[in-house]
């Protein structure tokens, strides 16, 4: 039996053949958010890297196509899991089984049995069949079988993406926490035709006449393949007019979300379930949400601490003061120490945020002093400064001479 290069959809994936579909989902989501073409921009290895899990993850989170490509080790929307049963059943040494003259052995030896295209009606010949890569089996498949139309629906649930979203915080609902809300645009399920893609009654499908069967010859091999118009439903429905048989729609949503109090920029929440809806039952995406945290005329925030920058008068400055400052909590007592500097830090300690992380745990308060020199405008004031400069005169350059 020759052998061929198959897909490992479960090394691609990186999961065991024994996955759940949980796992498969998770492992999915996983490599999708690094190698998306949206964070990789430009990446041609990355993007085909994208593809080729996104056609594992297709295959996999399907539990028919899964069956079907355990079984056969490939997958094709024309092999139905009944002769999929059947090749599997004939490879374990079981009793041939007739395919309707499905001819595996073509397959497996690459394209040298290309067929010429079928008399069958509405058949595409030369059309791919969904943009998939089979190596040697496309061209056989491609070839032989009508490929999806414009409109197809896609089959198996398919999973949302997720969104993510930059939300500016205020000031305050960052530190002490509260309910904040951001406007949206993600794709919802069509509320016309809800995620069918189509409207209208089904009816009969005019290509297998509602049998969901095809007969297609290609050569002299004789295939019976599912009905791609219908899929094999044997009906076939109006596109639906409002989605464009997308099943979704782009709507614009105000999201309402919970910031904890503490909450610093650039942190992420992730709301479970917010981002773009799925196809035909998937779930729908997550949707990230990059936490701004807005500003304040007199604080800034750094982590959980907190700077300020607070003006002194120079007897305060000289002679030490307790002064009042702004504190996120109010005011508070700030002991400004004899001989104190313009530019000097002092710290207050446990007065700034609370910890998201670690409650009861707070970040300080650093000040900044700035000394404010008195704009004298009468005599006696003056008098005194020059008598002040008289009894203290040290020269505050003599450093910067000293280093010359
Ligand atoms: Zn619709
Ligand atoms: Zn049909």
């Amino acid at each position: 039996m020759p052998t061929t290069q198959n897909k490992d959809y479960y090394g691609t994936l990186g999961v065991k053949k024994t996955a759940t579909p949980e796992e498969i989902r998770k492992a999915f989501r996983k490599a999708a958010r690094s190698f998306h073409p949206d964070v990789n921009p430009g990446d041609k290895r990355a993007e085909e890297k994208f593809k080729e899990i996104s056609e594992a993850n297709d295959i996999l989170s399907d539990e028919k196509k899964r069956k079907v490509y355990d079984q056969v080790g490939f997958y094709s929307d024309q092999i139905d899991p009944a002769q999929a049963e059947a090749y599997a059943r004939q490879q374990s040494g079981g009793v041939p089984v007739d395919f309707g003259g499905f001819d595996f052995t073509g397959f497996q030896s690459g394209p040298g049995h290309r067929a010429s295209s079928s008399a069958a009606a509405g058949s595409a010949p030369g059309s791919a069949a969904g943009s998939a890569s089979w190596g040697s089996f496309k061209d056989i498949f491609s070839g032989i079988f009508s490929g999806a139309q414009p409109g197809q629906y896609p089959r198996g649930p398919q999973p949302g993406t997720d969104l993510e979203y930059q939300a500016t915080v205020d000031f305050w609902t960052a530190i002490r926490g509260g309910q904040a809300r951001l406007e949206v645009h993600r794709q919802e399920t069509c509320p016309t035709c809800h995620g069918q893609a189509s409207t209208g009654g089904p009816t009969q499908c005019p290509e297998c006449n509602g049998s969901g069967q095809v007969t297609q010859m290609g050569g002299r091999m004789k295939f019976n393949i599912t009905c791609p118009r219908c899929n094999g439903t044997g009906r076939t429905a109006q596109v639906c007019s409002t989605c464009r048989g997308e099943g979704l729609v782009s709507r614009t949503e105000t999201v309402e979300f919970r910031i904890k109090g503490g909450t610093r920029d650039g942190q992420r929440i992730r709301l479970q379930g917010k981002g773009n809806s799925g196809l035909n039952g998937g779930p729908a995406g997550d949707l990230f949400l990059i936490v701004r945290t807005g500003t304040h005329p007199i604080f800034a925030r750094n982590g959980d601490d907190i700077h300020l920058t607070v003006p002194v008068t120079v007897p305060e400055a000289s002679l030490g003061a307790k002064v009042d400052v702004p504190t996120i909590d109010g005011r508070a007592q700030l002991k400004i120490p004899p001989g104190t500097q313009s530019g000097q830090k002092l710290r207050m300690r446990e007065r700034g945020v609370e910890n998201a992380q670690r409650p009861g745990q707070r970040g300080d308060q650093i000040v900044a002093v700035e000394v404010v020199v008195p704009s004298l405008s009468d005599e006696r004031s003056r008098e005194i400064m020059r008598e002040l400069a008289k009894l203290n005169n040290q020269d505050p350059r003599v450093a910067l001479f000293d280093k010359l």
